[in-house]
């Protein structure tokens, strides 16, 4: 009676440098502690593009995606705080351990033993999805499917950068994609002068800045009109830290939000004096999720979309290397 267990369909990488296969397998059964989704949206984030390129540690093969909005369709034992039916965000973090040094001081995004959605568990390039019910995070009701995929990395990060790029009021992004568009109408509803920073000539994604109410938006390779007090790097490019680091003022911080950058070039230490600083971003926290996810704070966001079929998801990742999206894409199954 094997036609009687249901399947899924899944995008599927098998190693390094290879593009996604589809394939059906049965669908898991959530252990303990786990629930299962079927997905509605998936956010295509560029760390997809580093797990599927290998610039990141991935377990292949390995299911991308972890931006995933799914319906809890099946319960692991021992777990009631979600009821079946309830619509859910599984984001990057997939686990952290709860007894290293670092979750135990409340740091759990930088765990010793963690498992991440998407690159060491399998995530939502799929139909359904499980994840550790603990790490997942309700979908504020006036959200849209689509548009909540976005949020659960590229808003969530943004969101983190943003707190830690201080309470300055003239912020500057670099890479103006999935992150940026949302960090920027929630920065700018709060009072910040949002710059955005483009790849040279990318007339476009300065056009859509503007739109979205950024007080100047120009090349990278361009200083601002007024120093910063701050700046967030989304665009995964080395060359750009010496670049904010002469754009900000005195005090000011330069904030590396991706998960992977090319080298960053040598530069006078002159550019770094003045009490200057450098930070990264790793990963997210359970509480930037519940602090973010909020009606009042992501459901104030309308992040712009770029749907794409499941099957499609070559494509959605090609554009998005390509620098073709506006905003950010999402695979619906
Ligand atoms: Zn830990
Ligand atoms: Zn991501």
């Amino acid at each position: 009676m094997t036609h009687d267990i249901p399947h899924m369909t899944a995008m599927v990488c098998h190693g390094p440098g290879q593009s996604l296969h589809t394939e059906t397998r049965p669908v898991p059964t959530p252990r303990p502690g786990e629930l299962l989704v079927e997905v509605l949206a998936c956010g295509v984030c560029r760390t997809d593009l580093h797990v599927v390129d290998g610039d990141i540690p991935a377990s292949y093969p390995i299911i991308p995606g972890h931006e995933i909005v799914g319906r809890i369709i099946a319960l692991g034992q021992g777990y009631d705080d979600f009821a079946l039916g309830t619509r859910v965000g599984i984001p990057w973090l997939g686990h952290a351990c709860g007894t290293c040094s670092y979750c135990r001081e409340g740091r759990e995004n930088l765990c010793d033993h963690p498992e991440f959605t998407g690159a060491t568990r399998d995530g939502g390039y799929a139909t359904h999805a499980v994840a550790d019910a603990r790490f997942c995070f309700p979908i504020p009701d006036g959200l849209g499917d689509l548009e909540a995929a976005p949020l659960l990395c590229a808003g969530l990060i943004g969101w983190r950068a943003y707190r830690m790029a201080g309470e300055g009021a003239r912020i500057g992004l670099y890479g103006f994609g999935a992150a940026a568009h949302i960090l920027a109408q929630l920065a700018i509803a709060q009072g910040r002068e949002i710059y955005a920073f483009t790849s040279p000539g990318d007339t476009a994604a300065q056009a859509f800045a503007h739109q979205l109410g950024c007080t100047w938006a120009g090349s990278s390779t361009q200083p601002p009109p007024e120093l910063l007090d701050a700046a967030i790097l989304f665009a995964p490019v080395g060359s750009l830290v010496p670049a904010a680091l002469k754009a900000v003022r005195k005090g000011g911080r330069v904030v590396c939000a991706g998960i992977h950058m090319s080298d960053i070039p040598q530069f006078p230490y002159a550019d770094l004096w003045g009490e200057r600083e450098i930070v990264s971003v790793a990963n997210l926290t359970r509480e930037d999720g519940t602090s973010f996810l909020r009606p009042d704070v992501a459901g104030r966001v309308k992040s712009h979309v770029v749907p794409f079929p499941l099957a499609k998801a070559n494509e959605a990742l090609a554009r998005l290397r390509e620098g073709k999206i506006e905003g950010a894409a999402v695979l619906i199954p």
